[in-house]
């Protein structure tokens, strides 16, 4: 059984790969080809923005975005330790000092009950928030930015977090690396924020075959911002630097990829959230395992199917269990970021985050993709039963 399946995905669409990728080797424009601006025009319209910017990675998109803002040392961007190691990483490397939030238990996304509190504990410098232990009493920090992330496909507190983020004069950043597809409200994933960010690495509910990324923004100004970072800062051409930038870009291999991988993307998202509801329907209610939580006005890119395990001991117990029937499962994340080595100068400490903490110890995802047949599911969930715990 395979945990991630683009092999069936390849067959489907190979004729049209091979097509749009022989396209590129006839015209010879490997970067910045026709195909950049038209996947940007596609997925904008997709996505309902008026700019998207295709660029190298997920993380360059992350990294773009807080230049564009201008985040640098002295900025607090507030975001969650529950994420993958790329959404604090780039707050750090502009040298902006990341402020933890904890989660939600049931949504695994950022709490915005948690985010009000963090973000007056530094605004009113009242020194109550652990990212204060380990700085000197003439440091303060200034709030500037929220990176919200929807873990696992699902759209993060939007509403909540962008009128947190309104009272208090931040920005928001949806890292939706997870989530293109998905929707909240009526809205699609990467319009929910000032800009949003996902990722085309191939393991991700839209992936191409290499590493990509795209910025979405509404905002002419950040878009236009967002446009020259990704060229090395240039202004009217490519030799005029009007400021510090990266190589940003995503080439127009991987750009022809994913146009023919869209063809068929929003069926692909129809049938994750069938396997999603048949494995809920399979591991159910009576279950001492807690199925994924998807609210009403939501629907999740299901990037990942994944269980809480009632302790770090159950868990590891039923991964073995589906391990010996050959079942692959994965544990994102194993540790939370506050604790990360990395991070140690920055003074978190364990219990800062406790649910966080309890859900890297409880969690894991099962074999999640849109190829995946109810039997292979049935069994999936047969080893589960098998030690009694479903
Ligand atoms: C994958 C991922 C990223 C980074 O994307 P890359 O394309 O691998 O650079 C950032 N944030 C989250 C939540 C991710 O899952």
């Amino acid at each position: 059984m395979k945990f991630v399946d683009l092999d069936s995905q390849q067959r489907r669409i190979r004729f049209e790969l091979e097509r749009r990728i022989l396209a590129v080797l006839d015209h010879g424009h490997y970067v910045l080809g026709p195909e950049i601006e038209e996947l940007e025009s596609r997925l904008g319209a997709y996505v309902g923005v008026s700019h998207a910017l295709a660029c190298a990675s997920g993380t360059d998109a992350l990294l773009m975005a807080l230049m564009a803002y201008e985040i640098g040392p002295g900025d607090a961007v507030f975001t969650t330790p529950f994420s993958f190691f790329a959404t604090a990483e780039v707050i750090s490397l502009l040298g902006a000092t990341p402020v933890f939030v904890d989660i939600d238990k049931s949504s695994f996304n950022i709490d915005p009950v948690f985010l009000e509190t963090a973000i007056r504990d530094v605004a009113n410098d009242e020194r109550t928030h652990p990212v204060y232990r380990s700085m000197d009493a003439t440091e303060i920090l200034i709030p500037k930015a929220i990176i919200a992330v929807d873990l696992f496909g699902l759209p993060a507190n939007y509403p909540a977090i962008n009128d947190i983020a309104n009272n208090h004069g931040l920005v928001v950043i949806e890292d939706a690396a997870q989530s293109f597809g998905a929707e909240l409200n009526g809205q699609k994933a990467c319009a929910l924020a000032d800009i949003a960010c996902t990722s085309f690495y191939p393991a991700k509910p839209l992936g191409c075959y290499g590493d990509g990324g795209m910025c979405f923004t509404n905002d002419d100004r950040m878009a236009e911002m967002m446009r020259s970072i990704r060229i090395h800062g240039m202004g009217d051409h490519q030799y005029d630097n009007v400021r510090v930038g990266i190589n940003g870009r995503l080439d127009t291999m991987q750009a022809a990829v994913l146009l023919s991988k869209f063809e068929i993307f929003p069926e692909e998202v129809i049938l994750r959230n069938t396997a999603a509801k048949r494995y809920n329907d399979l591991i159910g209610s009576s279950s001492k395992l807690t199925i994924p939580m998807v609210p009403e006005n939501a629907q999740s890119a299901w990037a990942q199917y994944s269980l809480l395990a009632e302790s770090e001991a159950q868990r590891d117990k039923l991964r073995s269990r589906l391990n010996q029937d050959n079942i692959p499962t994965a544990i994102y994340y194993p540790k939370p970021l506050h604790l990360q080595k990395v991070f140690e100068p920055l003074g978190y400490h364990e219990g800062d985050f406790p649910v966080s903490e309890s859900c890297t110890k409880r969690i894991f995802s099962l074999p999640m993709h849109p190829y995946i047949t109810a039997q292979e599911q049935e069994k999936v969930a047969g080893a589960l039963n098998s030690i009694g715990i479903v």
